[in-house]
């Protein structure tokens, strides 16, 4: 009991109670919201209340209004964007780190948030084959990740013909090219923008099949080239899963000085598999790399991971001082990601990383590949057209005209034993599939493959 007679142990519980019945009945839940957005505001709203209510009943009533809205993303019959569930010793964790309230901004604030992170930080490299030298910092996403990957970048191409962009800005700087494949992510003009670069300063690489650059155009383009140069790569097509042959661009780009950024949200973690490595071989030589924790590595939102092969250039990019701020002279979290103040980020990926060990990683991205591979497998004896080459964890699937791809795909939205998105890939339309869960399995994959010809028969 608190001083306000409130049993903090019976409401903790309670909580964690019902979180865990509602991820004991994930599988056999309908897998789309029951209610929409404007019935959700609807039930949460009405006037801000003037008085409080007891945490109890707060808890009570938000359980009991939340239901409606919840979609269940995080079970196995979900293959919408690229989302994963979070693993179960990775979700407790997370849980105990809301409990112990710690700020992970520095290792004066919390030792055991900077420990965690420093720890599962080299587990990670080491998964990904990074050099051992490499920095990492724990961000809230793959977006976030880049952002920072290209901060690192801009601080470096200008330092080397000697403008301080942290001091001086980019008004006034040398240019700095550049490039990207024309089948990047969305999000990579969003971080150029915020960099201050300007999304029209994006210079397009054409791509080839399943989006990956065309290594020819990105040579051709850079005959003659001199001065600040940044080239942003892709492991891990949104679309197709394909990724861009790192090893060969950074050969490339490096002969020009330049630095490459690895976008690899997802598809980074080819590399942890000896059946999918080479898919992304040579990631190694890479400059920088964003990459995802909360996708396929399956830990709680908000988790991803930037690292940088410069370290200086990605602290030199974020670091900063003021006089009341206290640090220890350890590697600082805060120095390696954008917030300061934030949750114990790395806590989770310790725990997750601990319970599957490199062998858990490995046979999850593994196990999807293959399910992605069976899901395009039926769906073609269904009569279905299968739009990328499954190299991954993707698969594009056509109904025959758009109009049937986009009518099926809501039908398969509504029927509610598994969720599809849809997508525009070269000009045609999509359902697009994403196997990035720990729990699917081929049980999942033919339930959904008989839900989907049903729908196809009425
Ligand atoms: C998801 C994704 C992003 C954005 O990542 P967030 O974690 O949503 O910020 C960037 N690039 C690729 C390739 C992605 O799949």
């Amino acid at each position: 009991m608190d001083e306000r007679g409130l049993d903090v142990g019976e409401l903790f519980g309670r909580a964690a109670g019902w979180a865990a019945g509602y991820r004991g009945e994930l599988g056999e839940r309908r897998v789309g919201a029951r209610k929409s957005f404007g019935e959700m505001c609807a039930d949460f709203g009405g006037a801000l209340p003037r008085e409080g209510r007891a945490a109890g009943e707060v808890v009570g009533e938000l359980v009991s209004l939340a239901e409606g809205g919840l979609v269940a993303s995080a079970g196995p019959r979900y293959f919408g964007f690229v989302v994963g569930g979070a693993l179960p010793a990775a979700t407790a964790a997370e849980i105990l780190v809301a409990g112990w309230d710690q700020n992970a901004w520095n290792s004066v604030l919390s030792p055991t948030s900077a420990a965690a992170e420093q720890v599962a930080g080299e587990w990670l490299k080491e998964l990904l084959g990074l050099p051992a030298g490499v920095s990492a910092g724990f961000t809230t996403g793959a977006q976030a990740a880049n952002t920072v990957g290209l901060a690192a970048a801009r601080h470096q191409v200008l330092g080397e013909v000697g403008w301080d962009v942290e001091r001086d800005g980019l008004s006034g700087a040398p240019r700095v090219r550049i490039l990207a494949g024309d089948e990047r992510h969305a999000t990579t003009d969003r971080s150029l923008r915020l960099l201050g670069f300007g999304s029209a300063s994006l210079e397009l690489v054409k791509t080839r099949e399943n989006g990956v650059i065309d290594l020819a155009d990105l040579r051709d383009r850079l005959v003659g080239h001199q001065g600040p140069l940044i080239v942003c790569l892709q492991a891990g097509n949104v679309n197709t899963g394909g990724s861009d042959s790192l090893g060969e661009a950074c050969r490339v780009v490096h002969e020009y000085g330049g630095w490459v950024h690895v976008d690899g949200a997802f598809g980074l973690w080819a590399a942890v598999s000896p059946l999918l490595r080479e898919q992304v071989d040579g990631l190694e030589l890479a400059d920088s790399w964003g990459c995802d924790g909360h996708k396929w590595l399956n830990l709680p939102y908000d988790s991803g991971f930037v690292f940088c092969a410069h370290p200086d250039a990605h602290a030199g990019a974020l670091a900063y001082s003021a006089s009341y701020l206290v640090t220890s002279g350890e590697r600082e979290p805060g120095e390696y990601a954008m917030e300061s103040s934030r949750r114990a980020r790395g806590i989770a990926v310790w725990a997750r990383l601990r319970e599957l060990g490199r062998d858990g990683v490995v046979d999850v991205v593994e196990r999807c590949c293959s399910l992605a591979r069976s899901f395009a497998r039926q769906l073609e004896a269904l009569g279905c057209e299968i739009g990328n080459e499954v190299v991954l964890n993707q698969v594009l699937v056509s109904f025959g005209s758009d109009e049937e791809t986009d009518r099926m795909i809501a039908a398969i939205q509504a029927e509610g034993t598994c969720w599809m998105g849809g997508t525009t890939w070269r000009g045609r339309r999509y359902m697009r599939i994403s196997v990035s869960n720990y729990l699917t399995t081929e049980e999942d994959i033919t339930r959904s493959v008989a839900a989907i010809r049903s729908l196809r028969q009425t």
